[in-house]
């Protein structure tokens, strides 16, 4: 099954992609699932449930800011707190029953760099994020199979036509979020896709600035 696991949808304050068109644009890039996991809301991922109704496998979610760089969780149906460092952020998500993947380690500001990687215990590591710059997914890959742990693959989209552009392989087909949500657990996924090279990055990375003066220089 493929799988897209890191989507935002219009419950972020940078994307404006509504729930509705995340699922249109997955079910006709013929992906079986898709993870909706907004910055510091599980909301968008409730509404996805409802809005799929049955078409298309939806993982619950959110993507949390740790202190230490952004945090994929996946499994939970309520909002886990930002601010917490990475370690406390993984304790509070398994006592809520969710698993916890780090979102584009080795991102400049908003990644887990390795001193962090090296003291948390995660099943899988995001190694093909869609807005990465290709040499740190590279990194990634690196250090995830260097741990002996799985990888994942997701393409951050903030916009419905970049939904898909990386996505996760899971083994076996008709499968559940929960059974999505067991492999990936079980260290058992990989992430295909491709994240971008230096011209793409660069434009990421001024939409990135620009958004955030345009916030009055909030991070999310
Ligand atoms: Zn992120
Ligand atoms: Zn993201």
């Amino acid at each position: 099954m493929k799988v897209d696991l890191h989507n935002h949808t219009v419950h972020s304050p940078d994307s404006s992609t509504t729930v509705r068109d995340a699922i249109d644009f997955a079910l006709r890039s013929g992906l079986d699932g898709i993870a909706i996991t907004d910055h510091n809301s599980v909301a968008g991922s409730l509404d996805g449930l409802k809005e799929a109704s049955g078409r298309l496998v939806i993982v619950t979610g959110m993507e949390i800011s740790t202190l230490q760089g952004h945090l994929l969780c996946f499994g939970l149906k309520e909002d886990v707190a930002k601010g917490m460092t990475m370690g406390e952020t993984i304790e509070h998500v398994i006592s809520k029953g969710g698993i916890a993947v780090p979102s584009h380690p080795f991102r400049m500001g908003t990644g887990a760099g390795r001193s962090v990687l090296q003291t948390v215990k995660v099943p899988a590591l995001e190694t093909v994020n869609g807005r990465n710059l290709n040499s740190n997914n590279r990194k990634a890959e690196s250090f995830a199979k260097n741990a002996g742990i799985g990888s994942t693959g997701g393409s951050d989209s903030h916009s419905p036509s970049e939904v898909g552009r990386a996505y996760t392989v899971i083994e076996g087909d008709g499968l559940s979020a929960a059974d999505v949500i067991d492999s990936i657990a079980r260290g058992r996924t990989k992430g295909y896709g491709s994240g971008q090279g230096i011209g793409g990055g660069a434009k990421t990375l001024f939409k990135i600035v620009t958004e955030y003066f345009q916030r009055g220089r909030r991070h999310i």
